[in-house]
């Protein structure tokens, strides 16, 4: 998050860390099910669709937290040193992970890094980097990308749970069958979109531009550091105007005020995206159709 956020942010986060409080302990593994510790909303609901019935699966990073500003407390290494199977994005999604797997020092533990084999994109931004490291950490919101963490979380899966290998790998047939013909349906509707200008709440959606043959603007990045954000966020606004930008996206943890003040400025309209960052009740596919709903809405 950049320094305008970050400190609204940073208020919010101790607003609710006082009021969360003792309310971060998750309920004990369901008996039977293998108990699987995921960091945030994402692979929480990629584990969701490979383990189903099979897992029980408690999220580190709780409701209301940005992951990329999150930090474990004793009680979340006490959740992540009882799990059978730990999934986390990596990519500099979780700068807590490592020393947090230390620190909780589980035995026998599955740890699976879900962006392990995707193509990443470099950042070339230098707040950015600094931010997340080289790479754009937002791996799972390109459905190609997405379908690979699927298959990481399947393998991990499988060597926790080898009896329970069949309804993996079907899970994952019915899950990456599912992702491809979604792929295949919005590559032909965008292709035929006469924009493809995405603005998006913060800079989330790298992979799925990618993937899409989309350029990515985000809200957040004309609040950078080090130059007057009048000016940068000036110039989003010609960027909108001249492209004719029909939607400005905003997120769920977002302020919703300054996407709609923007979009007021440039002519367009204010939407949210979910970037499946904080754990939610819909699934990961449904999630996705939403969003490309509403972006192939933008874009046409
Ligand atoms: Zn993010």
């Amino acid at each position: 998050m950049k320094s305008y956020f970050k400190k609204e942010m940073a208020l919010l986060l101790t607003l609710l860390a006082l009021t969360a409080g003792c309310g971060r302990e998750a309920p004990p593994a369901e008996e039977g099910k293998i108990p699987v510790a995921a960091s945030f909303g994402a692979m929480e609901k990629l584990t969701e669709a490979i383990g189903g019935d099979a897992v029980s699966i408690s999220v580190m990073v709780p409701e209301g937290i940005e992951p990329h500003d999150f930090e474990p407390r004793a009680g979340d290494l006490i959740r992540l040193k009882q799990a059978r199977v730990f999934v986390y994005n990596g990519m500099g999604m979780e700068h807590w992970a490592e020393k947090a797997l230390q620190s909780a020092g589980a035995e026998n533990q599955v740890v699976v890094k879900a962006s392990e084999k995707v193509a990443p994109i470099p950042l070339e931004d230098e707040e950015e980097r600094e931010e997340h490291g080289d790479y754009d950490p937002h791996t799972w919101l390109g459905l190609s990308e997405a379908k690979e963490e699927a298959r990481a979380i399947r393998d991990g899966l499988i060597a926790a749970s080898p009896e329970n290998r069949d309804r993996f790998m079907k899970n994952y047939d019915t899950f990456a069958k599912s992702i491809d013909s979604l792929q295949q349906e919005y590559r032909e509707k965008l292709a035929k979109a006469p924009r493809k200008e995405l603005v998006t709440g913060h800079a989330a959606f790298g992979y799925l531009a990618r993937d899409f043959s989309l350029t990515q603007e985000s809200v957040e990045d004309a609040f950078a550091t080090g130059e007057p954000p009048a000016r940068k966020l000036v110039e989003l606004i010609r960027f909108c105007r001249a492209h004719h930008v029909k939607t400005i996206f905003t997120e769920e943890m977002m302020d919703p005020a300054l996407a709609r003040t923007l979009a007021s400025e440039a002519g367009a309209s204010a939407e949210t995206l979910s970037t499946l960052e904080e754990p939610g009740s819909e699934g990961y596919l449904d999630t996705m159709r939403d969003n490309l709903e509403k972006i192939d809405k933008a874009l046409n």
